[in-house]
């Protein structure tokens, strides 16, 4: 790796000046890598990071001569990959030790008579140098690389802290997303079995979200996993369903209460194709007798419409953002249990 002594055109010195202010993420020899201005911005303001119309603006590397003057070079697309995934993996191996990780929830109300009778747990890490990520932004590479088992299960212990710690008779179910990954490892449902008894939660008070994913190998296991934790008395969903690799053999096929139309199809329903979508999700779903929530609602119309098809909860902005745990429980107290009840609203 040579480092060039001249700045590429398309960097101004001021970008320069914050590379060099930005923290070195791995050391190759002598010379230290950085992560730019560009990409820490990205990271913060948006919440992850997001592709570059031009490589040449996005990793730098600094060469420290011995006169501590710097000079830099641009990295090649595949190396600023690894580089950012070899440093978000790094980061993350502290990072529920040092407690960055956070839980956000999100309120679910019935459609009928605006009752919140749940919330969706959420994860934020409130990175030391990229500030709050959305979930976005790591948990591919999370689960990518084998680490989202931690993740889940200090979520769902946190979760089960939380359901334990509300007072009836406002007590509200808390919504966990779920990787598949997680079903397919066999002890998952004795470490969760583990969990409720350390915590006291009640299984019945909480739901597992679960996505299909390409990431699935192990199909039958992940089905005993559900049987198992349909036993203990978890509620299960199918979140985003409609999208994706969820069909309709997995939904004949899994154990599960609840079908979370997905959002997508909500902020569409300008589109009478996607309102006839909807419409066959939710006659699917009642005809299954199975719970409908619908997610990213954002507007009284839309909650109308769904009230019309007969779709039992929804969540999204009109409610509410997904908020840091204790100001939910604030907000929760200041509703009463009825949404409409807020001043703001
Ligand atoms: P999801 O489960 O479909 O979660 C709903 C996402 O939609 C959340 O994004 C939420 O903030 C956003 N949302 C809710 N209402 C609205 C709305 O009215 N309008 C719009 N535009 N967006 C809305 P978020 O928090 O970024 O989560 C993204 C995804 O990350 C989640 O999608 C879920 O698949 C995954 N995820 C989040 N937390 C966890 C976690 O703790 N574990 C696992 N395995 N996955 C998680
Ligand atoms: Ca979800
Ligand atoms: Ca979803």
């Amino acid at each position: 790796m040579k480092p060039v002594t001249s700045y590429p055109s398309k960097i101004s010195t001021q970008d320069f000046k914050l590379v060099e202010n930005s923290y070195p993420k791995e050391s190759l020899g002598k010379e230290d890598v950085y992560f730019s201005r560009k990409y820490e911005i990205l990271e913060s303001e948006q919440g992850k990071a997001q592709p570059m119309p031009d490589n040449n603006q996005i990793n730098w590397q600094k060469n420290l001569t011995s006169e501590g003057a710097c000079s830099c070079r641009v990295l090649q697309a595949s190396e600023q990959e690894r580089l950012q995934t070899i440093a978000l993996l790094d980061d993350f191996n502290t990072a529920i030790a040092k407690g960055e990780l956070k839980v956000y929830l999100q309120p679910q109300v019935t459609i009928a008579d605006n009752k919140i009778i749940g919330a969706e747990a959420l994860v934020r890490w409130l990175h030391p140098r990229f500030g709050l990520l959305a979930p976005g932004a790591f948990l591919p590479t999370i689960e990518k690389y084998g680490k989202i088992g931690a993740l889940s299960l200090w979520l769902l212990h946190e979760c089960m802290l939380l359901s334990r710690s509300q007072m009836q008779p406002q007590k509200i179910r808390i919504s966990i997303n779920l990787s598949m990954l997680d079903l397919e490892s066999p002890s998952f449902p004795q470490q969760v079995e583990i969990l409720l008894k350390q915590t006291g939660a009640q299984a019945t008070e909480l739901c597992m979200e679960i996505t299909e994913s390409s990431a699935m190998h192990n199909p039958e296991q992940c089905l005993a996993s559900m049987l198992r934790l349909r036993q203990m008395g978890f509620t299960l969903s199918i979140d985003d369903f409609g999208t994706g690799y969820s069909s309709l053999s997995y939904l004949s096929r899994m154990p599960v209460n609840e079908l979370k139309i997905d959002r997508s199809f909500i902020t569409q329903l300008h589109d009478s194709k996607q309102r006839d979508i909807v419409k066959a999700i939710v006659q699917l779903g009642l005809t299954l007798k199975l719970r409908l929530v619908a997610e990213g609602v954002e507007d009284s119309t839309v909650c109308d419409f769904l009230e019309g098809l007969g779709c039992h909860e929804m969540q999204g902005y009109l409610i509410a953002k997904p908020m840091p745990a204790v100001d939910f429980f604030v907000w929760l107290n200041a509703c009463s249990g009825c949404w409409q009840d807020l001043p703001q609203n």
